[in-house]
Protein backbone atom coordinates (compact mmCIF):
# COMPACT_ATOMS: atom_id res chain seq x y z
CA UNK A 1 0.00 0.00 0.00
CA UNK A 2 1.51 3.66 -1.02
CA UNK A 3 1.90 6.01 1.70
CA UNK A 4 -1.35 8.23 0.04
CA UNK A 5 -3.25 5.43 0.37
CA UNK A 6 -2.13 5.07 3.97
CA UNK A 7 -2.89 8.81 5.41
CA UNK A 8 -6.36 8.17 4.14
CA UNK A 9 -6.66 4.94 6.04
CA UNK A 10 -4.92 6.82 9.01
CA UNK A 11 -7.70 9.90 9.07
CA UNK A 12 -10.31 7.61 9.56
CA UNK A 13 -8.21 5.41 12.28
CA UNK A 14 -9.17 7.16 15.33
CA UNK A 15 -13.31 6.93 14.82
CA UNK A 16 -13.01 3.42 13.80
CA UNK A 17 -10.72 3.08 16.69
CA UNK A 18 -8.14 1.19 15.28
CA UNK A 19 -5.49 2.72 17.04
CA UNK A 20 -4.14 0.96 20.21
CA UNK A 21 -1.73 1.61 23.42
CA UNK A 22 0.66 -1.13 23.94
CA UNK A 23 2.57 -0.95 27.09
CA UNK A 24 6.53 -2.12 27.78
CA UNK A 25 7.44 -3.04 31.51
CA UNK A 26 9.88 -0.85 32.83
CA UNK A 27 11.84 -3.15 36.09
CA UNK A 28 13.83 -1.87 38.41
CA UNK A 29 17.03 -3.65 38.46
CA UNK A 30 18.21 -4.24 42.45
CA UNK A 31 14.73 -5.96 43.04
CA UNK A 32 13.40 -7.25 39.56
CA UNK A 33 10.24 -5.43 40.52
CA UNK A 34 7.78 -3.79 38.01
CA UNK A 35 8.55 -0.30 37.95
CA UNK A 36 6.45 0.97 35.43
CA UNK A 37 5.30 0.74 31.50
CA UNK A 38 6.17 3.31 28.96
CA UNK A 39 3.34 3.43 26.32
CA UNK A 40 3.69 2.64 22.67
CA UNK A 41 1.39 3.19 19.90
CA UNK A 42 0.12 0.63 17.50
CA UNK A 43 -2.39 1.26 14.63
CA UNK A 44 -4.77 -2.36 13.86
CA UNK A 45 -5.00 -1.69 10.75
CA UNK A 46 -8.12 -4.13 8.81
CA UNK A 47 -6.02 -5.16 6.23
CA UNK A 48 -2.73 -4.70 7.09
CA UNK A 49 -2.79 -5.88 10.81
CA UNK A 50 -0.53 -4.09 13.53
CA UNK A 51 1.22 -1.04 11.71
CA UNK A 52 4.31 -0.11 14.39
CA UNK A 53 4.64 3.59 14.95
CA UNK A 54 7.16 4.29 12.91
CA UNK A 55 5.36 3.09 9.45
CA UNK A 56 2.45 6.02 10.64
CA UNK A 57 3.32 8.28 13.09
CA UNK A 58 5.78 10.32 10.23
CA UNK A 59 2.62 9.97 8.05
CA UNK A 60 0.77 11.74 10.94
CA UNK A 61 3.20 14.52 11.42
CA UNK A 62 3.05 15.35 7.83
CA UNK A 63 -0.78 14.61 7.51
CA UNK A 64 -1.39 17.70 10.89
CA UNK A 65 -2.81 14.03 12.78
CA UNK A 66 -0.45 13.95 15.08
CA UNK A 67 -1.67 16.26 17.57
CA UNK A 68 -5.20 14.38 17.69
CA UNK A 69 -3.45 11.16 18.09
CA UNK A 70 -0.73 12.17 20.31
CA UNK A 71 -3.74 13.79 22.58
CA UNK A 72 -5.54 10.39 21.93
CA UNK A 73 -2.63 8.38 23.19
CA UNK A 74 -1.98 11.05 26.48
CA UNK A 75 -5.45 10.26 27.57
CA UNK A 76 -5.80 6.85 27.17
CA UNK A 77 -2.73 6.58 29.18
CA UNK A 78 -3.14 8.59 31.71
CA UNK A 79 -6.89 6.48 31.90
CA UNK A 80 -5.19 3.06 31.85
CA UNK A 81 -2.13 4.26 34.30
CA UNK A 82 -5.30 5.73 37.15
CA UNK A 83 -7.28 2.53 36.60
CA UNK A 84 -4.21 0.16 37.75
CA UNK A 85 -3.17 2.90 40.72
CA UNK A 86 -6.50 1.96 41.64
CA UNK A 87 -6.23 -1.89 41.36
CA UNK A 88 -3.17 -1.62 43.78
CA UNK A 89 -3.08 1.36 46.10
CA UNK A 90 0.20 2.42 47.30
CA UNK A 91 2.25 0.68 44.88
CA UNK A 92 5.18 2.52 43.34
CA UNK A 93 4.44 2.61 39.92
CA UNK A 94 4.76 4.91 36.50
CA UNK A 95 3.79 5.84 32.79
CA UNK A 96 5.72 7.57 30.52
CA UNK A 97 4.03 8.97 26.87
CA UNK A 98 6.59 9.58 23.63
CA UNK A 99 5.79 13.23 22.78
CA UNK A 100 6.82 13.97 19.01
CA UNK A 101 8.18 17.63 18.27
CA UNK A 102 5.20 18.96 17.01
CA UNK A 103 3.05 17.97 19.97
CA UNK A 104 5.82 19.14 22.10
CA UNK A 105 5.19 22.80 20.62
CA UNK A 106 1.29 22.56 20.44
CA UNK A 107 -0.37 24.93 22.88
CA UNK A 108 -2.60 22.68 24.32
CA UNK A 109 -0.25 19.90 25.07
CA UNK A 110 0.61 21.70 28.86
CA UNK A 111 -2.78 22.36 29.66
CA UNK A 112 -4.11 18.74 28.40
CA UNK A 113 -1.08 17.72 31.01
CA UNK A 114 -2.56 19.50 33.66
CA UNK A 115 -5.92 18.61 33.31
CA UNK A 116 -5.55 14.89 33.29
CA UNK A 117 -3.10 14.78 36.32
CA UNK A 118 -5.25 16.62 37.99
CA UNK A 119 -8.75 14.82 37.15
CA UNK A 120 -6.98 11.64 37.78
CA UNK A 121 -5.22 12.72 40.98
CA UNK A 122 -2.00 11.54 39.54
CA UNK A 123 0.90 12.32 42.17
CA UNK A 124 3.74 14.36 40.65
CA UNK A 125 6.01 13.22 38.07
CA UNK A 126 4.17 9.59 37.96
CA UNK A 127 3.03 10.86 34.62
CA UNK A 128 5.81 11.01 32.07
CA UNK A 129 6.12 12.13 28.98
CA UNK A 130 9.24 11.47 26.88
CA UNK A 131 11.04 13.38 24.30
CA UNK A 132 14.02 13.33 22.62
CA UNK A 133 17.09 16.22 22.21
CA UNK A 134 15.56 16.62 18.89
CA UNK A 135 13.20 19.64 20.56
CA UNK A 136 15.97 21.44 22.31
CA UNK A 137 17.87 21.76 18.79
CA UNK A 138 17.15 25.61 17.61
CA UNK A 139 14.42 26.83 19.97
CA UNK A 140 16.10 26.16 23.06
CA UNK A 141 14.47 29.08 25.08
CA UNK A 142 11.05 28.00 23.89
CA UNK A 143 11.84 24.14 24.96
CA UNK A 144 12.76 25.26 28.25
CA UNK A 145 9.72 27.49 28.96
CA UNK A 146 7.60 24.30 27.64
CA UNK A 147 9.67 21.39 29.84
CA UNK A 148 9.29 24.00 32.96
CA UNK A 149 5.14 24.55 32.56
CA UNK A 150 4.87 20.66 31.88
CA UNK A 151 6.53 20.25 35.04
CA UNK A 152 4.58 22.52 37.34
CA UNK A 153 1.58 20.79 35.99
CA UNK A 154 2.75 17.70 37.44
CA UNK A 155 4.26 15.60 34.82
CA UNK A 156 7.81 13.60 34.86
CA UNK A 157 10.38 14.60 32.12
CA UNK A 158 12.41 11.75 30.31
CA UNK A 159 14.91 12.65 27.90
CA UNK A 160 14.51 9.61 25.10
CA UNK A 161 17.47 8.32 23.15
CA UNK A 162 19.85 9.76 24.89
CA UNK A 163 23.11 9.83 23.69
CA UNK A 164 21.84 9.70 19.53
CA UNK A 165 21.09 13.74 19.31
CA UNK A 166 21.75 17.22 20.72
CA UNK A 167 25.37 16.85 22.37
CA UNK A 168 25.71 19.53 24.49
CA UNK A 169 25.51 18.71 28.21
CA UNK A 170 24.54 21.67 29.60
CA UNK A 171 20.61 21.76 29.29
CA UNK A 172 20.71 18.72 31.65
CA UNK A 173 21.47 20.05 34.09
CA UNK A 174 19.58 23.47 33.96
CA UNK A 175 16.14 21.91 32.72
CA UNK A 176 14.30 19.57 35.05
CA UNK A 177 14.52 16.69 33.67
CA UNK A 178 13.15 13.28 36.07
CA UNK A 179 15.24 10.72 34.18
CA UNK A 180 17.46 9.91 31.33
CA UNK A 181 16.79 7.46 28.94
CA UNK A 182 20.30 5.50 27.13
CA UNK A 183 19.61 4.85 23.43
CA UNK A 184 19.16 1.16 22.54
CA UNK A 185 22.06 1.51 20.63
CA UNK A 186 24.70 2.01 23.16
CA UNK A 187 23.17 -1.24 24.76
CA UNK A 188 23.09 -3.25 21.98
CA UNK A 189 27.24 -2.87 22.05
CA UNK A 190 27.57 -3.95 26.12
CA UNK A 191 29.26 -6.60 25.40
CA UNK A 192 31.43 -6.95 22.89
CA UNK A 193 32.72 -3.29 23.07
CA UNK A 194 34.84 -2.05 26.44
CA UNK A 195 34.37 1.70 25.47
CA UNK A 196 30.82 1.47 24.69
CA UNK A 197 30.61 0.27 28.62
CA UNK A 198 32.92 3.16 29.41
CA UNK A 199 30.41 5.64 27.53
CA UNK A 200 27.28 4.30 29.35
CA UNK A 201 29.39 4.16 32.81
CA UNK A 202 30.22 7.67 32.47
CA UNK A 203 26.35 8.53 31.57
CA UNK A 204 24.96 6.22 34.58
CA UNK A 205 27.24 8.81 36.62
CA UNK A 206 26.30 11.61 35.22
CA UNK A 207 23.12 11.13 35.74
CA UNK A 208 23.34 10.34 39.33
CA UNK A 209 25.03 13.34 39.96
CA UNK A 210 22.41 15.95 38.72
CA UNK A 211 19.96 13.50 40.26
CA UNK A 212 18.36 11.95 37.25
CA UNK A 213 16.98 8.29 37.28
CA UNK A 214 18.48 6.28 34.41
CA UNK A 215 16.71 3.84 31.85
CA UNK A 216 18.23 1.58 29.68
CA UNK A 217 16.67 0.64 26.65
CA UNK A 218 16.51 -2.33 24.07
CA UNK A 219 18.40 -4.64 26.65
CA UNK A 220 18.17 -8.17 24.84
CA UNK A 221 20.21 -10.18 27.01
CA UNK A 222 21.32 -11.57 30.60
CA UNK A 223 24.54 -10.71 29.76
CA UNK A 224 23.36 -6.84 29.23
CA UNK A 225 21.37 -7.12 32.51
CA UNK A 226 24.08 -8.28 34.31
CA UNK A 227 26.69 -5.55 32.84
CA UNK A 228 24.07 -2.95 34.07
CA UNK A 229 23.80 -4.20 37.04
CA UNK A 230 27.60 -4.15 37.87
CA UNK A 231 27.01 0.07 36.09
CA UNK A 232 24.56 -0.14 38.95
CA UNK A 233 21.68 1.31 36.75
CA UNK A 234 18.65 1.60 38.19
CA UNK A 235 16.08 0.75 35.58
CA UNK A 236 16.17 -1.06 32.39
CA UNK A 237 13.36 -1.77 29.67
CA UNK A 238 13.85 -4.65 26.68
CA UNK A 239 12.61 -7.87 25.13
CA UNK A 240 14.98 -9.64 27.96
CA UNK A 241 11.83 -8.81 30.26
CA UNK A 242 9.25 -8.32 27.54
CA UNK A 243 8.41 -7.05 25.10
CA UNK A 244 5.47 -4.12 24.59
CA UNK A 245 2.16 -6.02 25.77
CA UNK A 246 -1.50 -5.01 25.69
CA UNK A 247 -3.65 -3.08 28.23
CA UNK A 248 -5.17 -6.77 28.98
CA UNK A 249 -1.65 -8.50 29.42
CA UNK A 250 0.41 -5.48 31.09
CA UNK A 251 -2.82 -5.62 33.54
CA UNK A 252 -1.81 -9.31 34.40
CA UNK A 253 1.36 -8.66 34.92
CA UNK A 254 0.86 -5.72 37.64
CA UNK A 255 -0.83 -8.39 39.25
CA UNK A 256 1.32 -11.11 39.74
CA UNK A 257 3.42 -11.53 42.60
CA UNK A 258 7.32 -9.45 42.27
P1 LIG B 1 11.12 4.65 21.34
O1 LIG B 1 10.38 5.67 22.13
O2 LIG B 1 12.59 4.66 21.42
O3 LIG B 1 10.52 3.25 21.81
C1 LIG B 1 11.28 2.11 21.99
C2 LIG B 1 11.14 1.18 20.81
O4 LIG B 1 12.06 0.10 20.98
C3 LIG B 1 9.75 0.54 20.71
O5 LIG B 1 9.49 0.36 19.33
C4 LIG B 1 9.97 -0.81 21.38
O6 LIG B 1 9.06 -1.79 20.96
C5 LIG B 1 11.37 -1.13 20.94
N1 LIG B 1 12.05 -2.04 21.85
C6 LIG B 1 11.83 -2.21 23.17
N2 LIG B 1 12.66 -3.13 23.70
C7 LIG B 1 13.46 -3.55 22.69
C8 LIG B 1 14.53 -4.50 22.61
O7 LIG B 1 14.93 -5.13 23.57
N3 LIG B 1 15.12 -4.65 21.39
C9 LIG B 1 14.72 -3.96 20.28
N4 LIG B 1 15.35 -4.19 19.13
N5 LIG B 1 13.69 -3.06 20.33
C10 LIG B 1 13.08 -2.86 21.52
P2 LIG B 1 8.11 0.78 18.71
O8 LIG B 1 6.98 0.47 19.65
O9 LIG B 1 8.06 0.23 17.34
O10 LIG B 1 8.22 2.36 18.66
C11 LIG B 1 9.13 2.98 17.80
C12 LIG B 1 9.13 4.49 18.03
O11 LIG B 1 7.89 5.08 17.65
C13 LIG B 1 9.33 4.86 19.48
O12 LIG B 1 10.69 4.75 19.78
C14 LIG B 1 8.81 6.28 19.46
O13 LIG B 1 9.79 7.17 19.00
C15 LIG B 1 7.70 6.22 18.45
N6 LIG B 1 6.42 6.14 19.18
C16 LIG B 1 5.81 5.07 19.73
N7 LIG B 1 4.65 5.42 20.32
C17 LIG B 1 4.52 6.76 20.14
C18 LIG B 1 3.53 7.74 20.52
O14 LIG B 1 2.50 7.45 21.20
N8 LIG B 1 3.75 9.03 20.12
C19 LIG B 1 4.84 9.40 19.42
N9 LIG B 1 4.98 10.68 19.08
N10 LIG B 1 5.81 8.52 19.07
C20 LIG B 1 5.65 7.21 19.42
CA1 LIG C 1 10.36 6.30 24.14
CA1 LIG D 1 13.92 5.33 23.08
Amino acid sequence: MDRMDLEIDLRHAMERRELVLYYQPKIHIETGRLAGFEALLRWNHPRLGLVPPLRFIPIAEEAGLIIPIGAWALDTAARQFAAWRAMAPGRPLDISVNLSVKQFFDRDLVEQVGRLVKELELPAGTFGLEVTETVLIGEMQKAADVLRRLHAAGAGLLIDDFGTGYSSLNYLASLPFDSLKIDRTFIARLEQDESCTEVVRAVISLARNLKLDVVAEGVETEAQLECLRRLECPHVQGYYYSKPVDAKLATEMLQRPA
